[in-house]
């Protein structure tokens, strides 16, 4: 069905199926026309292509995403939505709607199973509350695709998409920069939704890199490192890897030294490399 972004249309479509939208679940579906066909173009959704989506609400991007790519997995969570996408989709055979949590989902079978001999990228509207676990979940587990394109909230995308050594710099900043070369696409306001959140939104997109930075022996233990690192951003380095990982203070401490790292660097102030020669002393030491 088209003209899913008309607020008549996803308003009658709502009323028959009683459905009422879930602030928990980050329910703010689109409805500025031009947003979902930008998203899937620039999201890689063509010929050759099969596209994971997170997050359907009525399937208005999975239409969009639908016509230009070959395959479409779309997961969605809210079990009250499948009546609904079964009449908003049912013109469509290249759509599979999967209801389930994504965090949940093994996305390297999935793509396994349904895409093979396609490209893949994901393209999402992603539920705020939950918009880093999600690019951690897809970035961190290597999956063959070639990119990530979402629309998060403005603040969101300006962490992501941070440069490291900023204080706009987080956790998920780190395993975006690691593993993409990060993008903002275009700025979407807070009228485009229903109901309207309270902050404008930025599309992104991730292109996965073909070769990661070098040096790290150890993944898991480098990401257990960065997550420790932030996980109280306004204590030093030393002291919130120390308290994060549960390590001795001293030997954090001869970590950073050994890495040429002051002892008053704050998480937010390290690069990739530092970051890295950091980890690798501290893994040697623990
Ligand atoms: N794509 C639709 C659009 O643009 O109008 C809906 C986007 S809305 C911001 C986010 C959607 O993600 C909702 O439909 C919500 O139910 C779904 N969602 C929330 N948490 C989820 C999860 N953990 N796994 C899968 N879908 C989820």
């Amino acid at each position: 069905m088209d003209n899913l972004s008309n607020i008549g249309i996803i308003k009658d479509l709502l009323d028959r199926y009683g459905f009422k939208f879930s602030k928990s679940l980050g329910q703010n579906f689109l409805i500025n026309p031009s947003v979902c066909p930008r998203i899937a173009e620039m999201g890689n959704a063509k010929a050759g292509f099969g596209i994971i989506e997170i997050g359907t609400g009525i399937g208005v991007l999975t239409n969009e995403l639908a016509k230009r790519a070959d395959k479409v997995c779309a997961i969605e969570i809210d079990s009250r939505l499948m009546p609904v996408l079964a009449e908003t989709l049912g013109e469509y055979d290249n759509i599979k709607i999967i209801n389930d949590d994504v965090l949940k989902v093994d996305i390297k079978k999935l793509i396994d199973d349904e895409f093979k001999g396609l490209e893949v990228a994901v393209c999402a509207n992603l539920p705020y509350y939950i918009t880093s676990p999600i690019i951690m979940y897809l970035l961190e587990q290597r999956l063959p695709i070639r990119s990530v394109t979402v629309l998060v909230q403005k603040e969101a995308a300006e962490r992501l998409c941070a440069e490291l050594g900023t204080r706009e710099a987080g956790a998920v900043t780190v395993a975006v920069r690691y593993f993409s070369e990060p993008k903002i696409l275009f700025n979407v306001s807070r009228g485009s939704f229903m109901p309207a959140p309270n902050v404008d939104s930025c599309a992104v997109r991730f292109d996965i890199k073909q070769t990661t930075p070098q040096g790290v022996s150890d993944e898991a233990f480098f990401f257990k490192t960065v997550r420790a690192a932030f996980s109280q951003r306004r204590k030093t380095l030393v002291n919130s890897v120390s308290s994060g990982l549960g390590a001795d203070k001293s030997a954090v401490s001869a970590a950073a030294e050994k890495a040429s790292l002051p002892a008053s660097i704050r998480p937010e102030q390290l690069t990739m490399e530092q970051f890295i020669a950091f980890s690798e002393r501290l893994r040697e030491a623990l």
